[in-house]
C-alpha cells in the first residue's frame, strides 16, 4: 500500500488509483528557453522515483506518466528575439538540452510528452468551453478567466482573496474585469509567433496549456498531478479552476503531490536570483550523474534541500560503498541489462519506505545498512541481491562496478604496465620508483589500491 501526501487535503493518505490498469500521473515540465538548473532537476528526479514505485507495485505497464513541455512563452519569445532566430531554434535547442541533463540523472523518459505548440486546438475549445459555462470572456482580443465564477477558486492554495492578489503580483490591466482574473488566450503582434483563434491572431497563456493537455491524453480527472510547490499558486490553483469549470465540478487530480525547493546555503534556487547551478556544470566538473541523483534523493522530497559540495561529496561516498560491495560480490561483473537476481525481489525496507510517502531518505538507509552489515563481516543471505534490487528500484547502481571505478577516458593498458613496473619496483626494494609511480598515477586521477591478491586501481 502507497501512502502519499496530497497538498489539496494537507493529509497522508492511502494511494488508491481510479483505474488500477491505467493510473495516470502528469507532472509540470519545463519551458524550454534556458539549461535546466538543479532546482528543474528535483521534480524530475523525484517524480521519476514515484513513478518507477508505482510501475513496480502495480505492473510495468500500469502508468502513464505524461510531462509537457512548454514551448511557447513570453520568455522564449524574448529568447528568440535577442538571437534573431525562430523560436523553435531556441526550443528544439533547450529541449535537447533538458532531456540529455536529466538523462544523466537516470530520470526515464515520461510515457507522453505533450507539446503547448502542437495542442493549440485542444486550448481553444478548452477556452471556448469556459466562455460558454460563463467562466471565461473576451475583452480587447484577451480572453480572461473570470475568478468570481468560481466559488471554490483557492482550494488548493488555501489563500483568502486578498492575499492571493497581493501574493502573485497579479497584473492589473484594463481588459480584466477583476484583478484576480487571468489569460487565457492573448493577442499576438505581427511577427510574433501566434494561431488563429476565435478571437484573432493570438496565443494560449501558460496555465490552460496543462488543463487541456491533460483532459486530451489522460482524461478529466488523473490519479495524480506533481510539480514544485512553487507552482501551487498561481499555476495549479489555476488549472484546478479551469478543469473544474470546463468539466462540470469533476475534480482534477485525487492526488495533489508538490516536491519542495532546492536552495544554495540561505536562498531558494532561482534563475531571477542568479544563485543557480546546472546538472551540465556538476557532470562537466566530473560529477557522474548517479551522484547528482542520489544527492537529490538524499533528502525527502518535500522537504528542502540544501545544495552543498558536502551534499554531492557524501551521495559519491555512499555510491563508491555501494559500489564497493558490488565488486565484492560480483568480481565487477554486474552489467546493466543483465535480469536482476533474486527474480528482482526488492529489499522489504526499501518498498516499506517509499510506499510511506516517498521516503528516499530512508530507502537509502536500508540500503546502506545491509551494505554497513557487510562490511562488519556478517554472514548475508539473499538481502544482497535485494539491496541491490531497492538501489535500482531508485535509478542508483545501474552502472558495473567496473565502470564506477574504472570507467572513463583512461588508458588501461598504460595503466596495467606501470602497475607492473611497480610491483617489479617493490619485489627489487626500489621502494623510491614504487611511490614515484604510485604518486604519478594519483596526480593523473587514478588511485591504486594494494591487497592481498595484488595490486588495483580506480578512478579517485
Ligand atoms: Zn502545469
Amino acid at each position: 500500500m502507497i501512502r502519499l501526501h496530497d497538498t489539496l487535503t494537507r493529509e497522508k493518505r492511502e494511494f488508491v488509483p481510479l483505474n488500477p490498469q491505467r493510473i495516470t500521473m502528469y507532472v509540470c515540465g519545463p519551458t524550454v528557453y534556458g539549461r535546466a538548473h538543479i532546482g528543474n532537476a528535483r521534480p524530475a528526479v523525484v517524480f521519476d522515483t514515484l513513478a518507477r514505485l508505482i510501475r513496480h507495485e502495480f505492473g510495468p505497464n500500469s502508468l502513464v506518466y505524461a510531462r509537457n513541455v512548454t514551448d511557447v512563452d513570453d520568455k522564449i519569445i524574448a529568447s528568440a528575439e535577442a538571437e534573431g532566430v525562430d523560436p523553435s531554434v531556441i526550443t528544439e535547442r533547450y529541449e535537447r538540452h533538458y532531456l540529455e541533463d536529466m538523462g544523466a540523472l537516470g530520470v526515464q523518459a515520461p510515457d507522453i510528452a505533450p507539446h503547448a505548440t502542437q495542442e493549440i486546438a485542444a486550448m481553444i475549445a478548452m477556452i471556448e468551453r469556459l466562455i460558454e459555462h460563463g467562466n471565461a470572456y473576451e475583452a480587447q482580443g484577451h480572453v480572461l478567466f473570470s475568478v468570481p465564477s468560481d466559488p471554490d477558486y483557492g482550494v488548493l492554495s488555501k489563500r483568502d482573496r486578498d492575499a492571493m492578489i497581493a501574493g502573485a503580483r497579479v497584473e492589473v490591466a484594463p481588459y480584466k474585469r477583476d484583478p484576480a482574473d487571468f489569460v487565457l488566450w492573448k493577442p499576438s503582434n505581427e511577427g510574433v509567433i501566434g494561431w488563429d483563434s476565435p478571437w484573432g491572431r493570438g496565443r494560449p497563456g501558460w496555465h490552460v496549456e496543462c488543463s487541456a493537455m491533460i483532459e486530451r491524453h489522460l482524461g478529466d480527472t488523473i490519479d495524480i498531478h506533481g510539480g514544485g510547490l512553487d507552482l501551487i499558486f498561481p499555476h495549479h490553483e489555476n488549472e484546478i479552476a479551469q478543469s473544474r469549470c470546463a468539466h462540470s465540478g469533476l475534480p482534477l487530480a485525487s492526488f495533489w503531490v508538490h516536491n519542495g525547493f532546492v536552495d544554495m546555503g540561505s536562498e531558494k534556487m532561482s534563475k531571477s536570483l542568479g544563485n543557480i547551478i546546472t546538472p551540465a556544470e556538476l557532470l562537466a566538473q566530473g560529477h557522474r550523474g548517479e551522484t547528482l541523483r542520489l544527492a537529490l534523493l538524499s533528502a525527502h522530497y518535500r522537504q528542502p534541500l540544501s545544495w552543498t559540495d558536502e551534499v554531492i561529496a557524501q551521495a559519491k561516498n555512499t555510491l563508491d560503498r555501494w559500489y564497493g560491495f558490488v565488486d565484492r560480490f560480483t568480481r565487477g561483473r554486474f552489467p546493466e541489462h543483465e535480469p536482476f537476481p533474486n527474480h528482482g525481489r526488492v529489499l522489504p525496507g526499501v518498498i516499506e519506505a517509499l510506499s510511506d510517502d516517498l521516503n528516499t531518505p530512508r530507502a537509502l538507509a536500508e540500503i546502506s545498512a545491509v551494505i554497513a552489515s557487510d562490511e562488519e563481516g556478517v554472514r548475508l543471505g539473499s538481502n544482497i541481491w535485494e539491496a541491490v534490487n531497492g538501489a535500482r528500484l531508485l535509478g542508483l547502481l545501474t552502472s558495473s562496478s567496473e565502470e564506477w571505478f574504472r570507467g572513463g577516458d583512461f588508458d588501461r593498458t598504460a595503466i596495467e604496465s606501470r602497475i607492473a613496473e611497480r610491483s617489479d619496483a617493490k619485489k627489487n626494494r626500489d621502494f623510491a620508483t614504487a611511490d614515484r609511480i604510485r604518486d604519478e598515477l594519483k596526480a593523473e586521477g587514478i588511485v591504486l589500491e594494494d591487497g592481498p591478491g595484488g595490486t588495483t586501481w580506480r578512478r579517485e
